[in-house]
């Protein structure tokens, strides 16, 4: 017997409807080329619709793709619901790609139109004449601010707005919507391609709760970028619930994100645990009082583990709640939340911030087991490490054009090596590519990593195995020291000594003035593990 109830379809489109006739004059606060724009849900909805109805004449169909090469501003948020609402496929590029990267993942994808960033334009007169698909290349900007560009069909975007606004077109809920590429370090970038359904569905998730909570009482700044994995879901959150969302262009430095802090009266941050140590260099370089400048409420940390420090400063500095998050491009992003539970609350100050410390629990949506090397699923008890894998409607089934993603019980192997307790939190001990194997046990870099940057000297620690010949692999503390601070091998090491077991300890300590990162800002250790190719352990 079937339901009774309307079969709505869960499309993008219904997102902004709402969020025009819910919450029309809520801001949208961007930096875009022209400087600080306030604009509204109900301007950007809009403003969507004509842009959808432009993307028409441009003889764009269905399914087709449609990129963008841009930061967070209004612009890259009205094209989120312009080109997914009228049908097609919004392909959002990091613009931080090697270019050979970003030719590539247009020709896999096949996109049909560029939109970019004026900043971009010199990044695409290299490429364009091999970009066969592309049709036209449009600079998200004013007549005023176009560049001078030697692009084919080089069109301005807000000439093209001067048409009539469409009615969203009826779409089927299981279509595609966007495409994200993974920023795998290895090999070709995959293409993950969600669907209005997963992305409704995500967006419920992301407001719920014990999710990311997002209110309508909430201002939201966007440090996460929103070419991205869709910012983590936050332009539609945003629409769903009626926050007030700041858009930060391109300026992620600390100053800036400090000032939109505190300017725009911000109650809840997201981003990856790299910027949030250029705020705090900021902080310290101007010896700021973030409590009395700010109404922080709660900071989103995800995309890499966040540090015990950065918890700790968050809150006590800054007033604010610290909330790990845990997710991936696959999962667009959002997996699990580092929430406390009521029971929690009577634990000493240090239990409870080991639980923080944890990835945190699935939302609802997301399942979660950790395998063996034979597949075999371990004990939720905290101690057992094995192989993550997730299933969920957020999940993805399959890469674009590359075939499944998941395992034949329709698993996905999220790549990562990880404990889940009897309380249900999951945490990452490591990358599988990046775990170390000493002696036959392993070592968890990640929670070395944590301890390190507990030193106040330290302004970043990433460690990596590398060839031992007794042990086969041995643990190697790569460190930046922060701004004029003094710290050697030997305090370090003594420093550790108290914090991880005895056979955990790096056995050496190097130096560096900066680590590698990705292009979203995770700690690239394959690069490491290669530039230190050729080191040599102290006593070998
Ligand atoms: P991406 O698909 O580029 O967003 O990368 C996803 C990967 O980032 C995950 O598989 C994890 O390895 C890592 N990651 C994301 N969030 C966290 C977190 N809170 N703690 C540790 N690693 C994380």
């Amino acid at each position: 017997m079937r339901g009774l109830m309307q079969e709505q379809p869960l499309v993008i489109s219904s997102l902004i409807e709402h969020a025009e006739r819910s919450h029309p004059e809520r801001e949208i606060v961007s930096r875009s080329p022209e400087g600080l724009v306030r604009t509204s849900y109900g301007a950007v909805g809009e403003r969507a619709r004509r842009m959808a109805a432009a993307l028409q004449r441009m003889g764009i169909d269905r399914g087709e793709r449609v990129a963008t090469l841009a930061w967070n501003d209004h612009r890259h948020m009205e094209l989120y619901y312009a080109v997914s609402g009228m049908g097609a496929v919004l392909h959002t590029i990091n613009p931080r790609l090697f270019a050979e990267q970003v030719e590539y993942i247009v020709n896999h994808a096949e996109d049909r139109v560029i939109f970019f960033a004026p900043g971009f334009a010199s990044l695409l007169e290299k490429l364009a004449d091999r970009l066969p698909t592309v049709r036209a290349f449009v600079a998200m900007c004013a007549r005023q601010q176009m560049p001078a560009a030697a692009l084919p069909n080089l069109l301005c975007y807000e000439d093209l707005l001067d048409v009539e606004p469409i009615a969203w077109p009826e779409v089927e809920e299981n279509a595609a919507a966007t495409l994200c590429y993974t920023s795998g370090t290895t090999g070709d970038p995959k293409g993950v391609l969600y669907s209005h359904r997963s992305t409704v569905l995500h967006a419920f998730a992301a407001c719920g709760v014990d999710g990311l909570g997002v209110g309508s009482a909430d201002t939201a700044l966007l440090v996460v970028p929103m070419f991205h994995v869709n910012a983590w879901g936050m332009p539609y959150a945003g629409a769903m619930s009626g926050a007030k969302l700041v858009l930060p262009g391109p300026a992620l430095d600390g100053a800036s994100v400090y000032a939109l802090l505190r300017d725009e009266k911000v109650t809840l941050a997201l981003g990856v645990p790299t910027v949030w140590l250029m705020l705090f260099r900021h902080v310290d370089e101007q010896r700021l009082s973030p409590q009395r400048e700010l109404v922080l409420q709660r900071c989103i940390i995800g995309g890499s583990a966040a540090p015990q420090a950065m918890i700790e400063r968050f809150e006590q500095e800054f007033g604010c709640e610290a909330i790990q998050a845990w997710g991936m491009t696959e999962l667009s992003p959002l997996g699990t939340v580092s929430r406390l539970r009521p029971e929690h609350a009577a634990l000493p100050a240090e239990a409870r911030r080991q639980i923080q410390l944890k990835q945190g629990r699935a939302v609802f949506g997301v399942r979660m087991k950790i395998v063996d090397d034979e597949g075999r699923e371990l004990p939720r008890d905290g101690a057992s490490a094995g192989l993550l894998k997730v299933k969920g409607p957020w999940v993805a089934g399959a890469y674009y054009g590359c075939g499944p993603a998941t395992d034949a019980d329709g698993w996905f192997d999220t790549g990562d090596v990880a404990t889940i307790d009897a309380e249900g939190y999951m945490q990452i001990t490591d990358r599988a590519k990046d775990v170390i194997k000493s002696g036959g046990e392993w070592i968890s870099s990640i929670d070395l990593e944590n301890a390190a940057m507990g030193h106040p000297a330290v302004a970043e620690a990433a460690v990596i195995g590398l060839h031992h010949p007794q042990w086969q692999e041995r643990p190697l503390l790569v460190v930046v020291r922060k701004q004029g601070q003094a710290l050697e091998r030997e305090e370090m090491l003594a420093f550790l000594a108290w914090k991880v077991a005895k056979w955990w300890l790096p056995d050496d300590v190097a130096f560096v003035d900066s680590l590698p990162h990705t292009a979203t800002g995770k700690l690239q250790k394959a690069a490491l593990r290669r530039q230190f190719g050729h080191y040599r352990w102290p006593e070998a």
